[in-house]
């Protein structure tokens, strides 16, 4: 199991900020943005952005609107959206995740380390 399983089964706290059948976003633990969330799909099925878009597409698209919808509640609308994809590129969970950065972003930064 995920650790982000764990917090879908509440087994681990999370400040959780959305959640519906099929997804579930919560403050990213360590924020590297004023809103730093990560937003989750809740099937274990995919570890990366690249099996979801291959997997299921839909589920990707939900994704990027539950990102806006929580940009727009938390932030003015505008964000960051980050996919870690393999250890080198910095993906620690292996359980696909999209990082939602927004509020008071560095102008013209790729990065949000
Ligand atoms: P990545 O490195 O792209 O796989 O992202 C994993 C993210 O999960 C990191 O930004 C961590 O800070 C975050 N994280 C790890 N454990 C927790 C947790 N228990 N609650 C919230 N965020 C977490």
């Amino acid at each position: 199991m995920s650790i982000f399983s764990a917090i879908i089964a509440r087994d681990i706290p999370a400040d959780i900020v959305f959640e519906s059948d099929t997804i579930i976003a919560f403050r990213d633990i360590a924020p590297r943005a004023p809103i730093h969330l990560l937003v989750v799909p809740k099937s274990e099925a995919y570890a990366n952005v690249v099996e979801l878009a291959a997997g299921d597409p839909a589920l990707l698209a939900e994704l990027v609107s539950v990102a806006h919808d929580l940009a727009r509640e938390h932030a003015d609308g505008e964000f960051r959206l980050i996919f870690n994809t393999g250890a080198n590129a910095g993906q620690s969970v292996f359980h696909v995740h999209a990082h939602v950065l927004a509020g008071g972003l560095t102008e013209g930064s790729l990065g949000g380390e």
